[in-house]
């Protein structure tokens, strides 16, 4: 029987932390401010954002919504991002994405000032998490490590295979697990024998975006699967990118979907929130 990492258990230990340590800096005269933009009606862009918003109230922060039509101009959009970035009270902002057709996402990332990127997508946070010095960490990978770290996981010198390489989950994820020291592959849909190479991984991470695309013959027997995915399976019920069913009595410890990674994306856009109020506000 594998070890169930558990998600919302990590999460809310990181949330109680940020909550604890808003109340101290609130008492310094500081409260973290986040702003989240979100365009259009997509279903699951609104729950994303109403989770954040009701995380922020939980910890403390204070929090603003600029709900935006579908046809907002990529002007309007860049006035509103130039106008937070000004914007004392506000720490962070979080435009969400993905963004309707027409609307350019780079050249919004790319507006947004890296001292408020509390998503960390900003090419000169990238670039500052390849050097291993950042400010903030992109907050799936980050969450990741949260877990791998309260699961008493080991990551120097092991085998780390990563499965993706999308710029906000896959690449980040493999810099951070070698920044920890583990040996990492990236693999996507162009490796030649996938199999072969998740079977050596003592850590294996899957963000595919493909439902239990991960299945027991491609895990080494006592690796620790972590599984990003937030995917539908048949009956449109929300599942990882791993076969939990078939996967769980072959590794040693895996998150589940849900109850795993989703949990912690938000905890740390939590942290970075405050670390970005922090920095602002010349707090240690
Ligand atoms: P993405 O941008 O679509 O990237 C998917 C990656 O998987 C790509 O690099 C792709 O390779 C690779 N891939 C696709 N088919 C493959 C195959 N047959 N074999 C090997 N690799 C394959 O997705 P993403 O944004 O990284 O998200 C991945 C999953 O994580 C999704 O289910 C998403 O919903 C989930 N997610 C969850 C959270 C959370 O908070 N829990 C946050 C973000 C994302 P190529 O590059 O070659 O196309």
């Amino acid at each position: 029987m594998a070890y169930i990492i558990d998600g919302k258990a990590v999460s809310a230990k990181v949330r109680a932390e940020v909550a604890e340590e808003t109340a101290a800096l609130k008492e310094r005269g500081v409260t973290p401010g986040l702003a989240v933009i979100i365009v259009g009606d997509d279903p699951a862009s609104r729950t994303y954002v109403n989770n954040k918003k009701k995380a922020c109230a939980e910890v403390g922060f204070y929090s603003e919504e600029y709900a935006l039509p579908a046809d907002t101009s990529q002007a309007e959009l860049m006035a509103l991002v130039r106008e937070l970035n000004e914007k004392k009270e506000i720490n962070g902002i979080l435009c969400q994405l993905p963004l309707p057709k027409g609307l350019d996402e780079g050249e919004i990332i790319e507006a947004i000032s890296p001292k408020k990127d509390v998503d960390a997508f900003h090419a000169s946070n990238v670039g500052k998490i390849m050097i291993g010095d950042f400010d903030f960490l992109p907050c799936t990978p980050a969450g990741v490590m949260e877990l791998l770290k309260d699961a008493g996981t080991e990551i120097s010198g092991k085998e780390c295979v990563v499965v993706g390489r999308s710029n906000i989950v896959g690449k980040p994820m493999a810099m951070l697990l070698l920044h920890k020291h583990g040996t990492v592959t990236i693999c996507h849909s162009r490796t030649a024998d996938l199999k072969e190479v998740t079977k050596r991984a003592d850590i294996l991470v899957a963000a595919v975006g493909i439902p239990k695309f991960i299945k027991a013959d491609m895990v080494k027997p006592g690796a620790v699967v972590i599984d990003v995915g937030m995917d539908r399976d048949e009956n449109g019920k929300l599942c990882g990118d791993v076969d939990f069913a078939e996967v769980e009595p072959v590794a040693s410890a895996i998150t589940p979907v849900p109850g795993g990674v989703g949990p912690m994306t938000i905890a740390m856009l939590m942290k970075n929130t405050l670390a970005a109020a922090k920095i602002q506000n010349g707090v240690e």
